[in-house]
């Protein structure tokens, strides 16, 4: 062991070509080799593959590998396959192989030739591959993208579940789990479920300097991404949007607005989505305008901005996301658009959901409407999320977003948090946020009229300030936990053990709000979005000359030149 200890720099020299290890890579395989249990939490990009590759190439047997994706899979191997010089150290072990195929693998492991072998969870299971795997030398397993064993992680995968089970059937050998999801829930959540809880940790910080964090208001959000792109002009960029209809139309729309944009969701046909995303990898496209499917594994070092149309449904989905911007070091502007509308649909959405699922999802939806509407650091905000402290001042890149760089006017508004808390208790926690408002600002609808609230002292105590102003201080209050909303008669606001401590006058600190942050865009949202969607309607190859037409048309009405 000590010989090759000695040596991990040459060999990584000679099978990677690179000079010095990234983090804490070296140590990772020092102890990886040593025969320890190990557990990596690296951001993407970190180098994670590094810390099994390059063991399990100079180890003795075959590393099995678990991936959850196919396309993972592949490039990996094919990756892997590159460097080194006898050819076929890497295979892949799934349900795309036929039975030629398959034995040719079989053979390959039983002659020693292969080193890693990359499966599918559910590949793993079947009882004739476990038998064989009994009979060969395995060096270790390691378990990639291992969040997908939590259901707090944003790609739970149920087959990811029964893993430690398997690999027990399999050898006693060492396990690394490796993972760029580092949330404590999740982490502890891997680490139970695989048995891991003596697990060496290895964990990197998740703070990524040389990204900016910016929230906008979704106001006039097309005209917005355009002008913003037309700002970033020939620049790589990703927009995410929630549906696969907004991906079309959207792309359409910056096609019009002559930007070079593609659409990329998991319902075009496979030969589009294949070609689109080699068109923005090779630069033939500027723009990819994608669901959630696009990304993973996607490394693309230059993407200078991601655009979130619609807001994610937890934090660490949007990190992920953003994640894919400024993989070189260099610039990458993250910018999304939050419209508090948007949440209450995923909540709803959420509603339909069997109980613990929509207990997670609204607990991560929480924290995602924290995050928009946060006067704090955005970087602090997502790095304490991942359970690391960031110092807002000094730290880091802590200038590298909208409320560093232009801090929001910060209000106490803990005399309105106790009056707000006040009236919950007094309505016996039975309203709703909506019911609460008209309570507040004194206007009467179906449900204060049938509990007679009209009639109380309190009917439009703050009929002074506007409705948006109490919605902030009723979702504040929410995200700062001191309030929650029943999960049972979804959406009744209830007082936390913290919101009572207020009320008994132990809460000592203040509540503040951000003062000029006000995100009820109902009254502001243009229609010109939709008079654009309509027109821009579906592209045909022969429609170019109308096309310039509407995209004359278009500019004007958005007022770009
Ligand atoms: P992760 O899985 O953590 O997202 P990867 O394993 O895909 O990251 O590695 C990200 C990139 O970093 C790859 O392009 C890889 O070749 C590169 N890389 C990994 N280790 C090193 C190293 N020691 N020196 C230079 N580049 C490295
Ligand atoms: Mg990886």
């Amino acid at each position: 062991m000590s010989a090759k200890k000695a040596n991990l720099s040459g060999e990584l020299k000679k099978y990677f070509g690179f000079s010095t290890f990234k983090g804490q890579q070296e140590l990772i395989i020092q102890e990886l080799l040593e025969g320890k249990d190990i557990f990596v939490l690296m951001p993407t990009g970190g180098g994670k593959s590094l810390c099994y590759q390059l063991p399990a190439l100079i180890s003795e047997g075959t590393a099995i590998v678990v991936s959850p994706l196919i396309a993972l899979m592949k490039n990996q191997v094919d990756a892997v396959n590159g460097l080194s010089s006898e050819n076929g150290v890497a295979h892949v072990l799934n349900s795309s192989l036929n039975k030629t195929q398959t034995k040719q693998v079989f053979d390959d492991i039983k002659s020693g030739k292969t080193k890693l072998l990359y499966v599918a969870p559910e590949s793993l299971i079947k009882e004739d591959y476990l038998e064989f795997f009994r009979d060969v030398k395995i060096s270790f397993v390691a378990i990639d993208e291992a969040h997908c064993i939590s259901e707090w992680g944003h790609d739970f995968r149920p087959e990811y579940r029964n893993l430690k089970s398997i690999i027990d059937k399999i050898a006693d050998v060492p396990v690394i789990a490796l993972t760029a999801t580092a949330t404590p829930k999740v982490q502890d959540d891997i680490q139970k479920t695989l048995g891991m809880t003596d697990a060496l940790v290895f964990k990197e910080s998740f703070n990524r300097a040389n990204l900016y964090y910016e929230v906008r208001p979704k106001v006039n959000v097309d005209k917005e991404i355009v002008k913003f792109i037309n700002k970033h002009k020939g620049k790589s960029g990703i927009v995410y949007c929630l549906s696969r209809r907004k991906v079309e139309e959207f792309a359409q729309l910056l096609q019009v607005n002559g930007i070079n944009a593609l659409p990329y969701h998991a319902g075009l046909d496979q030969k589009v989505r294949v070609t689109n995303q080699d068109k923005f990898l090779m630069e033939e496209a500027d723009v990819i305008v994608a669901t959630i499917a696009f990304g993973m594994g996607i490394d693309k070092p230059d993407v200078r901005f991601v655009i979130h149309y619609d807001f994610p449904k937890s934090l660490e989905s949007y990190y992920q996301e953003t994640g894919r911007a400024g993989r070189d070091g260099g610039e990458g502007h993250c910018l999304a658009f939050y419209d508090p509308k948007d949440i209450e649909k995923l909540e709803k959405f959420l509603a339909q959901k069997p109980v613990s699922e929509r207990e997670i999802g609204l607990q991560l939806l929480n924290e995602v409407v924290g995050y928009a509407e946060t006067s704090m650091s955005r970087r602090q905000y997502i790095l304490y999320y991942f359970g690391e402290t960031f110092d807002p001042v000094n730290g880091e890149g802590a200038k590298m977003c909208d409320n560093a760089s232009n801090p929001p006017k910060l209000k106490d508004a803990s005399e309105d948090l106790k009056k707000v808390l006040k009236l919950i208790q007094e309505t016996s926690e039975k309203f709703k946020s909506k019911d609460l408002i008209s309570v507040i600002v004194g206007k009467e609808n179906a449900v204060t009229k049938s509990y007679k609230l009209e009639q109380t002292s309190f009917f439009g105590f703050g009929k002074h300030e506007k409705d948006n102003y109490w919605k902030t201080i009723l979702r504040q209050a929410t995200v700062q936990n001191f309030l929650q909303k029943d999960i049972e008669t979804y959406g009744v606001l209830k007082i936390s053990p913290k919101g009572r401590e207020v009320l008994d006058g132990k809460f000592k600190d203040s509540f503040l709000i951000a003062e000029d942050r006000e995100f009820d865009l109902s009254q502001t949202k243009a229609d010109s979005d939709q008079v654009q969607m309509q027109a821009s309607g579906s592209l045909d190859q022969n429609l170019f000359g109308q096309l310039k037409e509407l995209r004359k048309k278009v500019a004007k009405k958005c007022g770009i030149p």
